[in-house]
């Protein structure tokens, strides 16, 4: 699935494609991917003669914002987006089509049929499922080192599924998430209550400039993924965990691990991601029954400091 740095360089080449350009009428072809209105025609109808004037974004969701309409559209799996001329046979899997009024389409294809597309009054679509209820853009000035902790911080949950769910911060999806916590030195499956301060503020560092760095790529190419001009991201090959397995890591040589967390694959480097002080200790010192006092200078604090965040991150 596109996560944020793919759906922003969508957003990017969208725009220079199809801002500016005049929609004279819509096809759908499977109906299911209008979401809303309920029929499929009067979505057509709603958008005919409407003018594109810009393509935002929320979280993983598209926002094609026209005059006095928005169209707030998510690839899910495999959903993309082409613009072509009227005389180009159409592919195998295209769903909807915008023809628009100078003789070129933008073709909506999607080969796992799960894309959905949602029009909304300006504005509306902030109030409405599916945009209501999601959490903080990670590229936000708001998202800081302190409102991710205030978010987060009293969980008793494992940080990596809180770091996906989408009602506390927006975009990071299995691929983002592994990365930022290899680069913030955080295992997976620490508990979000467990995390210090300056931890907190290496995963803030870390989610913002392991998107940044995607976002500047291209976004990651793995699988299906191409922008809207067909064209591959790049990040792919700075990535230090994720679909590594079995690789020496790159910052301490030590083999990348691949195990499930909170239903996901997920990749961890256990020696630059240390699992705990508590639970090392409860998995190989239970004879003595005696956990190290907090603070006691054992550990991870001392490596911690001497391995700073990103310097050895986007390694080719
Ligand atoms: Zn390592």
């Amino acid at each position: 699935m596109p996560e944020l740095p793919e759906v922003e360089t969508v957003r990017r080449t969208l725009t220079e494609l199809v801002a500016g350009r005049t929609i004279e009428r819509v096809t759908v072809t499977l109906p299911r991917i209008i979401q809303r209105p309920a029929e499929p025609e009067q979505f057509a109808d709603m958008l005919a003669g409407r003018r594109i004037e810009t393509v935002e974004r929320r979280g993983k969701f598209l926002r094609i914002v026209l005059d006095e309409l928005v169209l707030v559209s998510h690839l899910r799996m495999e959903g993309r987006y082409g613009l072509y001329r009227t005389d180009e046979p159409v592919e195998k899997h295209t769903h909807v089509i915008f023809h628009f009024t100078d003789g070129t389409e933008l073709r909506y294809k999607d080969v796992r049929q799960f894309g959905t597309m949602h029009i909304f009054l300006p504005g509306e679509e902030f109030m409405c499922p599916p945009l209501n209820k999601l959490g903080i853009e990670p590229l936000d000035e708001l998202f800081t080192p302190e409102s991710l902790r205030c978010t987060l911080g009293r969980r008793t949950t494992k940080i990596k599924p809180l770091l996906l769910n989408q009602q506390y911060i927006v975009g990071l999806g299995n691929i983002y998430v592994d990365e930022a916590l290899f680069a913030a030195g955080i295992h997976p499956e620490r508990t979000a209550d467990t995390l210090k301060k300056d931890e907190w503020s290496r995963l803030h560092a870390a989610i913002v400039e392991t998107l940044g760095r995607a976002v500047e790529a291209g976004g990651s190419s793995i699988k299906s993924y191409v922008n809207g001009q067909g064209e591959v991201g790049l990040f792919q090959y700075s990535l230090q965990v994720y679909g590594r397995e079995e690789e020496p890591c790159r910052r301490c040589g030590s083999v990348i691990s691949k195990s499930v967390v909170g239903g996901r694959g997920t990749h961890v480097c256990i020696k630059c991601q240390p699992l705990g002080r508590s639970r090392r200790a409860a998995a190989g010192k239970l004879s003595d029954g005696v956990l190290p006092a907090p603070g006691s200078g054992k550990g991870r604090k001392g490596k911690q400091a001497a391995n700073p965040v990103m310097k050895h991150f986007g390694n080719p």
